[in-house]
């Protein structure tokens, strides 16, 4: 067991997601003493691999179920109103505390006469949200007919135009980008005192003396009488290695997302149409190209290393085709796709997971102490994060004086950025890239820069030449393995 003061914490967080940095923010702001381990880069698991947008909280209210299966169902509608509640409220502090983190765009959503909903169901649906926060970040909902002169100019490309019963739009956001926000959370968290690791997997928990004894990949140990079990999709084996055989708290439902040029009639210009599986299909404008996504299928191998596999972007090109038939989508036209895992929460009667934000206190099954979370967006970060610092105060006094978070630190640019990413822990040029200053989400994938960032940061890693140039060439490797284009055309590639 460990005796050394300096590994022993008040809190224990295992992974170093959004949620997970979040939480390290939040509990060091609270006055506990925050270790944070992160098992491959911060900010790397589903954080990095979201559709990144700052719902209004309309997926809740039109998820494709019909409004009469919805009545029917009052647990249900209850549960999803709980929902549009906590994405309007996080969307209003969002957009008011980090305006230069998230990006405004017109979404429109097309309604069909053969549709699940009317054009005025979602007038309704917008009265609902806007109920929720009278007051919040305007939400510009607009409702145009189908012969409208008025309507947005992507409308031409639109399916049949002679079944379209109207259109609506309304204001949505995206974070630009989720990684850089847990990374100035991270940073704070930092700043208020906590001790982070990324590449530092936990790789055993044991139970001594009150305590929880955590195992890191290296060997080293640190000690805490809380633990947060921040995970993400690998919340269970956490758990497991705990010592719990607990049921699965965690559905994890993989998803994938494809990146498109599309014609300049899309620009700044969102679409929210439904697939022929009657689930939202998501067509969203990003930094001058579009990505479209997702596929939903549950999850049970590798979580890390998870792609896109040419069926899946063939699917998704075949949706996308289906909403907008004139453009003609091929394989050719990806720019780039990625796969994530997202933590849903298992609930046996949603076969793809369930959305309500959970956190599990895992002393019914053994584990006093360790909390874990499941279902926890991008977007409600701060909420769970104060959630958990709740939890944790019911257990454990703080053992430092209380100080405020930072969400809005001051923001530099060109090299003295490069300069700032390569204090927060990269470890490779990928890290630099993707996460620290996000250029690999730019439609080359930054591959213009990537010369100059890993040149610029080279004196401050201690990277000579060959390493700069070793590093450089793991980025390339690392877009074409991880954001796969597809490979050449498939015998049949459907148009329709
Ligand atoms: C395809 C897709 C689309 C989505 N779209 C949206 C969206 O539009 N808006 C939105 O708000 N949310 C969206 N989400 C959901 C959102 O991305 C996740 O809910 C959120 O990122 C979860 O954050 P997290 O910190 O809980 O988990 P993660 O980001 O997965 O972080 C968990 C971390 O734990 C680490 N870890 C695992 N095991 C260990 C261990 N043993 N030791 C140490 N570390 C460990 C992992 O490496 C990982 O980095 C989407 C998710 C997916 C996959």
């Amino acid at each position: 067991m460990i005796s050394d003061n300096s590994n022993h914490f008040d809190v224990a967080i295992v992974g170093g997601g959004i949620n997970g940095a979040s939480a390290a923010q939040h509990l060091a702001a609270a006055g506990y003493r925050v270790f944070l381990a992160e098992s491959g880069d911060f900010a790397n698991g589903a954080s990095a691999r979201s559709s990144r947008l700052l719902h209004c909280g309309l997926r809740h209210l039109a998820d494709g179920t019909s409004p009469a299966e919805i009545i029917r169902n009052p647990l249900r509608l209850f549960r999803a109103l709980n929902t549009v509640r906590e994405d309007m409220i996080a969307r209003d502090e969002i957009v008011q505390s980090i305006p230069d983190r998230v990006k405004p765009m017109t979404f429109c959503l097309p309604v069909y006469r053969q549709d699940t909903y009317r054009p005025w169901h979602m007038g309704l649906a917008f009265s609902v949200l806007r109920m929720t926060s009278p007051r919040g970040v305007a939400l510009d909902y607009q409702r145009y007919r189908p012969d409208a002169a008025n309507l947005p100019p992507l409308s031409r490309h639109l399916r049949a135009a002679d079944q379209l019963s109207g259109m609506v739009s309304f204001r949505e956001y995206m974070f630009d980008w989720p990684e850089r926000i847990a990374l100035d959370a991270l940073n704070d968290a930092r700043h208020l005192g906590a001790e982070l690791r990324n590449y530092a997997k936990v790789t055993r928990l044991q139970r001594d003396n009150g305590l929880w004894c955590l195992t890191l990949q290296d060997g080293s140990q640190v000690s805490s009488p809380v633990v947060l079990n921040l995970a993400g999709a690998w919340v269970d084996s956490v758990s497991a290695s705990a010592g719990s055989n607990a049921a699965a708290r965690c559905q994890p439902i993989s998803g994938v997302h494809i990146a498109l040029k599309l014609p300049e009639e899309f620009d700044g210009h969102g679409v929210f149409a439904f697939n022929r599986l009657g689930e939202p299909l998501y067509c969203l404008p990003w930094r001058g190209h579009h990505y479209v996504g997702l596929t939903r299928r549950p999850h049970s191998g590798d979580r890390a290393e998870i792609t896109a596999t040419d069926e899946e972007i063939d699917w998704l090109l075949a949706e996308t085709n289906h909403c907008f038939p004139c453009l003609g989508l091929t394989r050719k036209d990806v720019l780039y796709s990625w796969a994530g895992v997202n933590p849903l929460t298992a609930d046996p009667a949603e076969p793809l997971g369930s959305r309500e934000i959970k956190i599990h206190d895992l002393e019914a099954d053994g584990l006093p102490g360790i909390f874990s979370l499941t279902g926890g967006p991008i977007m409600t970060h701060r909420r769970v994060a104060r959630r958990l610092v709740a939890r944790v105060r019911e257990r454990l006094k703080p053992s430092r004086p209380e100080q405020s978070p930072t969400y809005d630190r001051r923001r530099v640019s060109g090299d003295a950025e490069i300069l700032q990413a390569a204090t927060e822990a990269p470890r490779s040029l990928a890290d630099l890239m993707m996460r620290r200053l996000g250029y690999g989400w730019d439609p080359d994938q930054g591959l213009s820069r990537a010369r100059h960032v890993a040149e610029t940061a080279a004196p401050a890693l201690g990277w000579g030449r060959s390493r700069v140039e070793q590093e450089i060439e793991d980025y390339i490797n690392h877009l074409k393995d991880a954001r796969r284009r597809p490979s050449a055309e498939a015998p049949s590639q459907e148009h329709n």
